[in-house]
């Protein structure tokens, strides 16, 4: 049994089919990459598993647990967490304040040792941690928003477009830190437009095309595979 399951989601808004019958599994462990042109539907792929909105119809399962019917809060409490695209950084609070809004759930003593692996993971992060949000750059705001989507212990990471409007080198400094979460043994479903480095840093990959899941595979099978980039140009066959 796989740690999520998709199955065949279809998701409208209002008139609009944005899914229709995607299925796609995460294995515990795995870093799966969701790749497509804009507009296919990969945030929206995202906010159904997260349960930011509601399926029109099919299945959602996480660790064998049925997702459908549970609010949002319940499913970061199973494991989940949301980095969604943006960053959606707090900006009048402190770096550490906003670390410790996504422990907002737990009821542990182990906050604090996990600030401190955050700061572990991302220096930058600790030397500006009584700086407000809003004043850090945007390659330091998407860590912080990773960070802080850590600090509720995730089984499961679901990250919307990480490398969305950040210079090359920052672009690589957060994909290095995704290989060591991936090591660490986090699961990781990553949406993405650089697909080419997506899908070499993935297990696997899901190709999404107006709503539908056009292709799936291996990502090392899968880089060479002109219907990958036919996809991207939206030239593909639906
Ligand atoms: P992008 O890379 O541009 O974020 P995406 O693959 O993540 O694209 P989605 O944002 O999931 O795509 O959008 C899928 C489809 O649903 C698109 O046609 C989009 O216009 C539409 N859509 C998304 N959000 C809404 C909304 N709140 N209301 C109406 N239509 C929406």
């Amino acid at each position: 049994m796989a740690l999520l399951e998709v199955e065949r989601l279809s998701v409208n808004y209002g008139a609009i089919a944005a899914l229709e019958g995607v299925s796609l599994e995460v294995e515990a462990g795995e870093l799966v990459t969701l790749i497509g042109a804009n507009g296919a539907g990969k945030s929206t792929t995202l906010r159904a598993i997260s349960r930011l909105l509601r399926p029109l119809r099919g299945g959602l399962r996480f660790g064998g647990q049925n997702l459908l019917g549970l609010p949002p809060d319940r499913v970061v409490g199973l494991g989940i967490a949301h980095c969604p695209e943006g960053r959606q950084v707090l900006s009048r609070m402190n770096v550490e304040d906003n670390l410790r809004l996504g422990a907002y759930l737990r009821r542990d003593k182990e906050v604090a040792a996990d600030l401190e692996r955050q700061y572990q993971l991302f220096p930058r992060l600790r030397e500006r941690r009584r700086q407000l949000g809003g004043t850090l750059s945007g390659g330091e705001q998407q860590m912080l928003a990773i960070a802080r989507a850590l600090m509720s212990r995730p089984k499961l990471l679901l990250l919307d477009e990480p490398s969305l409007g950040l210079a090359p080198l920052i672009v690589r400094e957060i994909f290095d830190i995704l290989a060591e979460l991936h090591r660490q043994g986090v699961s990781i479903l990553l949406v993405e437009q650089n697909a080419q480095l997506a899908m070499r840093r993935s297990d696997r990959t899901y190709v999404l095309e107006a709503g539908r899941i056009l292709l799936s595979g291996r990502s090392s099978e899968l880089m060479g595979d002109p219907r990958v980039q036919q996809a991207y140009l939206g030239t593909g066959a639906a």
